[in-house]
């Protein structure tokens, strides 16, 4: 199977980017066994990128295109596309009512043209944007797949890994009969530390492969292999995925793309378990992570965003003698994690509890360093267990951080409670 890869835009031309889209693409495809047979750099221009689409079209099977779907006159991309099979092109509402929220949320009146980012070409199928507003367009004209993704690479990525290679095995490999692949997930696992178990199966990969990814908190790996057909494919999958359970098995908690919230969630109803927060730096992010997850509301009970001293003595009863005076462990002191926990497991009447208390930055805290969060886990008739982590990044990554942190610790804790039943 033949690719190639088409990078839009004059400042790649004009040497003020590189063109770092095009070396991870072809490191992605080369992962999934798909040849790159060319990669072309066009200008923001339309006649040399239809010439350059039209070339692609006699000699590949999949052509990628990045760049051009932003909101300017200058972002024509999906506009060649659609001109040259000659389609029209209509807004994905989905895409548009997530950039009305986001101009909303800010208090920003949206200027016309973002809605261009929002264009699905007729019979082209939708990429979701996680990390920005531009929809990736991806569809099979004459047996060729043309896939359409933003230019900035921290949106391409999710785009290339999460929708992208699913799209892809559905509508090209599967239907040539070779692709089958698996994807694990991995919680409280860093990337490097997985890889280090696996290094052995990783250089030797032959087939199926093996593809770490990591993605903001959440480490995963695609298994893949060519295979004559499913059943094959099958063996071949799940040989290697024994060998990788038998080395981590203890962090892998999901065998397909679902988020380590929905997994928490779905085995917590599984359990017959609720559970509850208590948040100090993290100012409900938790709450949040739990319950955007639909389905949530029988799991979680709710939590208290106890941001100052006085409201984690008065709402959660954390003792005045953790929080004041001269010898007192202070806010930010596993002491205090522990008592809040106590105090919201006691409030909301939850199974389960959980704190979050520490330095999201940028300033340090009663004399504590940045990054510096203290989370405790507490259980109806179990003593409470805190926990000091380090947290690198700047405020957000901080307070997202401990919140991902705090939700491996919840799946671990869950783990233990269903192997004691
Ligand atoms: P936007 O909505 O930001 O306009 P877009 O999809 O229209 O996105 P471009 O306008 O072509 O994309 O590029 C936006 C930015 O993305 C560039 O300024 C550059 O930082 C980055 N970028 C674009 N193409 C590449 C590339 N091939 N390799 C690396 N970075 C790129």
């Amino acid at each position: 199977m033949k690719a190639e890869i088409i990078a839009v835009g004059t400042e790649l031309l004009l040497g003020q980017i590189v063109n770092t889209n095009a070396q991870y693409i072809a490191q992605q495809l080369a992962l999934l066994g798909v040849d790159v047979y060319f990669q072309t750099v066009v200008g923001d221009n339309k006649m040399r990128l239809r010439s350059v689409l039209e070339a692609a079209r006699e000699r590949a099977d999949i052509v990628l295109l990045t760049g051009g779907l932003g909101p300017t006159m200058d972002d024509l991309t999906k506009d060649v596309v659609a001109e040259l099979f000659a389609r029209s092109m209509s807004y994905h509402e989905p895409s548009m009512e997530k950039m009305e929220r986001f101009f909303q949320e800010r208090g920003v009146t949206m200027i016309e043209s973002n809605r261009r980012q929002a264009l699905l070409i007729e019979g082209a199928d939708p990429l979701d944007n996680e990390a920005g507003l531009a929809v990736g367009n991806a569809m099979l004209v004459d047996d060729v797949a043309y896939i359409m993704l933003p230019g900035p690479p921290k949106e391409m990525k999710p785009m290339f890994e999460l929708q992208v290679i699913p799209w892809l095995e559905k509508h090209v490999f599967a239907e040539r009969s070779s692709l089958y692949s698996r994807m694990l997930k991995f919680a409280g696992i860093g990337e490097s530390a997985l890889e280090a178990e696996l290094i052995d199966l990783i250089e030797q990969q032959a087939d199926p492969t093996i593809a770490p990814y990591a993605k903001e908190g959440e480490v995963l790996i695609r298994l893949a292999t060519k295979s004559a057909d499913e059943d094959e494919a099958e063996r071949k999958l799940n040989r290697l995925e024994e060998e990788i359970r038998s080395r981590v098995g203890q962090y892998i908690f999901a065998t397909e793309d679902i988020s380590l919230e929905r997994a928490v969630v779905a085995r917590m109803r599984e359990l017959g378990l609720t559970l509850s927060a208590a948040e100090s730096c993290t100012g409900g992010l938790f709450a949040q992570l739990v319950t955007s997850v639909p389905g949530s509301s029988q799991v979680f009970a709710g939590g208290v965003v106890a941001y100052s001293n006085e409201l984690k003595q008065r709402a959660l009863g954390v003792p005045p003698t953790l929080l004041e005076g001269e010898s007192a462990p202070g806010a930010v002191s596993a002491e205090t994690a522990a008592a809040m926990a106590e105090g919201v497991l006691a409030l909301t009447e939850a199974d389960l509890a959980v704190a979050i208390t520490g330095v999201a930055g940028p300033d340090s805290q009663e004399g504590k360093p940045v990054g510096l969060v203290y989370i405790a886990i507490a259980e109806r008739g179990h003593s409470v267990v805190t926990e000091q982590l380090r947290v690198n990044g700047n405020r957000e990554m901080v307070r997202l951080r401990s919140a991902k942190a705090v939700l491996v610790r919840v799946w671990r804790r869950l783990n233990a409670i269903q192997a004691a039943r």
